[in-house]
């Protein structure tokens, strides 16, 4: 089941740029921050309330973001679903014809597993669903 908005996913070309102006209209005291090898990003974050803003900019040309970055500029990348168990929304999903970019599960920050939906079978939005380990 999607059980909560976990996060909000922005792309952004130069990680401490970003973290100067969030910090100027959050207030934001302490960032998270972490590289995720398998994305090829380096994330940081910071709570509003209980759903998480994750500033996402990518290490390597070859990453999902930079191809983003390139495409579309700064901005929102994708928003992020929390569920209770991550395999069987997969095969739910897949089973109602919403086409999957990740088939399994993989690692994501935060300690998560996630897995990205495709934004064409999701009218343009690119969604994430996470599952803490
Ligand atoms: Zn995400």
């Amino acid at each position: 089941m999607i059980t909560s908005l976990n996060h909000i996913g922005i792309a952004v070309r130069d990680l401490e740029i970003s973290k100067a102006l969030y910090q100027k209209i959050f207030e934001v005291k302490d960032f998270h921050t972490e590289i995720v090898e398998e994305q090829m990003v380096q994330v940081a974050s910071f709570k509003v309330g209980n759903v998480l803003v994750e500033l996402t900019a990518p290490t390597s040309p070859e990453s999902a973001i930079a191809k983003f970055l390139e495409k579309r500029g700064e901005g929102i990348h994708h928003i992020a679903f929390g569920t209770n168990n991550i395999g069987n929304e997969l095969t739910r999903l897949n089973d109602v014809g919403i086409q999957l970019i990740n088939s399994e599960a993989r690692e994501g920050a935060h300690e998560m597993l996630i897995a990205f939906l495709h934004p064409k079978s999701t009218g343009g939005v690119l969604m994430e669903l996470c599952e803490p380990k």
